[in-house]
């Protein structure tokens, strides 16, 4: 891509706007106020943007409940007698929605403690620079009144929204988007979830722990097709002893809604009936309409907005972070890209955004979680690697929690660098961190063996894998 030039630094008094509030928007207005700008933030739904208010906080804040349901069912083996469980969806929808106002609030009070100015409503952007050199953003604000701001720096974090297809449009009432979930008063009596990727997986592994019935619908041969298949395997067989139907290779061509269901039409004309369906089939940028292509913001064909890594546009100026990049639909990559573009557009140090070393993980029950090189790609790009792998069914800690479900497995180099790693069990998405140092640090599997762990615990297993490629 082509570059004009960003990179001659604006230090402390720039003016900084930035379009969207989600993490990518939050976390760059964050350390560009930190830095001595003045920061204005516009957005036109509410501060923490879709990740606060209808995807990471409401969709994690649902699965703890359910690991909590699912730790009660499981309280029988460990010798504890408990009684019926019983989901009041009203009262567990309420806390999410709760919980996701007031982690909103917070931002918004950080964000303004901080000297951050934000607007209410929404913002496109002027083509071409004013007279003063500096670029006008022009803001419909939520009261209806106007407001144009001059920027010396613009910062696009504008998100993504849940992809529709036309024949299973959402009604929000039995066809729902996962947007639409929180206003359930009742446990839905049949779940059908369409798409079995990490946002199907979650909600259909979630509900099902509560006590619905659930079919996954899945276009491939296996669910979490981008996964670790080893992974991936684990997660199918759990969902399938837990009593999920899984349709796999089956596309959903149509979904109807009438007032007493759903009926889910798939390719080879079965039909599959239940009380809702949720439609996980993916995400689109959030990027028409916002003036980008006319301000030289270059596009790729699938609408994301083109970035460097270190989150440059190719506009003047111009830097963009976050789910309308496409780079990594991660919450923690939306938030690393928007701080990245603000070290760089206001001339401090930096390390550009490396995708290899980002983890992340899928919220399901058991979690799997995954960072650097999979064994997959270093297949496909032909590399010669050394993997090693043992399940939590032999660590100590696990069997006295009456954990059997999982693994470590460790991708190392022939010269024995941690390259990759993959935690399938409990609290993965925590237990992934000593992997994730090891792949950014380049360290060897000896130099991870050699740091002590507690006995008995789950990380011992990560140690003990790493012996294993000594
Ligand atoms: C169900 C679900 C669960 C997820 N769970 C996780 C997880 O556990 N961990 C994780 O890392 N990631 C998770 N993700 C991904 C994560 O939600 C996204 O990667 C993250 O929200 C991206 O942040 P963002 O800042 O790019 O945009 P968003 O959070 O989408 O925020 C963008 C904001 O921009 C605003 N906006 C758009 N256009 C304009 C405009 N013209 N003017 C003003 N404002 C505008 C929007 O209103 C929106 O609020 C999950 C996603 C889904 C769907």
């Amino acid at each position: 891509m082509s570059h004009t030039d960003n990179a001659s630094p604006v230090r402390a008094g720039a003016r900084v706007a930035i379009i969207g509030g989600g993490p990518g928007g939050y976390e760059a207005a964050t350390v560009a106020a930190r830095m001595g700008a003045h920061v204005t933030l516009i957005e036109a739904r509410g501060v923490g943007g879709s990740a606060v208010l209808t995807d990471v906080v409401p969709s994690k804040t649902l699965i703890a409940t359910s690991e909590q349901t699912h730790d009660t069912q499981l309280a029988g083996a460990l010798g504890i007698q408990v009684g019926d469980v019983h989901i009041d969806m009203a009262r567990v929808n309420e806390r999410v929605r709760d919980l996701a106002r007031t982690q909103s609030d917070d931002i918004r009070a950080a964000l303004q403690g901080l000297g951050v100015r934000v607007i209410d409503g929404r913002a496109t952007v002027a083509p071409g620079l004013a007279g003063d050199g500096r670029r006008r953003i022009h803001v419909e604000c939520s009261d209806t009144s106007k407001e144009s701001l001059a920027a010396d720096i613009v910062l696009l974090a504008t998100g993504a929204r849940p992809r529709e297809l036309p024949a299973a449009t959402p009604d929000g009432h039995r066809i729902l988007t996962w947007t639409q979930l929180y206003h359930l008063d009742e446990l839905p009596g049949h779940l059908i979830v369409v798409g079995s990727g990490v946002t199907g997986a979650e909600f259909a592994g979630a509900y099902r722990t509560l006590g619905a019935q659930v079919t996954l619908v899945s276009s491939r041969d296996r669910i979490l097709p981008g996964e670790d298949a080893d992974a991936a395997e684990i997660i199918e067989r759990v969902f399938e002893e837990r009593g999920m139907r899984i349709e796999r290779h089956s596309r959903a061509m149509s979904v109807r809604s009438d007032d007493d269901g759903v009926v889910v039409t798939l390719d080879d004309g079965r039909m599959v009936e239940g009380t809702h369906c949720l439609m996980a089939v993916g995400a689109i940028p959030n990027t028409a309409g916002l003036g980008l292509e006319e301000a030289g913001v270059e596009m790729t064909e699938s609408g994301h907005i083109r970035v460097d890594r270190v989150s440059r546009t190719t506009s003047y100026r111009v830097y963009a972070a976050g789910d309308c990049t496409g780079v990594l639909p991660l919450a923690s990559v939306a938030a690393q890209q928007g701080r990245i573009a603000m070290w760089h557009a206001l001339g401090d140090s930096l390390d550009p955004l490396n995708p290899e070393d980002v983890a992340s993980a899928v919220f399901t029950s058991p979690e799997v979680a995954t960072v650097g090189t999979s064994e997959a790609a270093a297949e496909a790009a032909g590399l010669t690697i050394r993997v090693a792998r043992l399940p939590l069914a032999r660590n100590p800690r696990a069997k006295m929690q009456g954990v059997s479900d999982g693994f470590v497995k460790i991708i190392a180099s022939t010269a024995g660098v941690v390259i990759g790693g993959v935690v399938v069990g409990p609290h993965a998405s925590d237990l992934i961190f000593p992997l994730t140092l090891a792949v950014r640090r380049r360290m060897t599997v000896d130099e991870l063996s050699a740091a002590s762990t507690i006995y008995p615990s789950i990380s011992g297993t990560i140690a003990e894998v790493a012996r294993i490629l000594h």
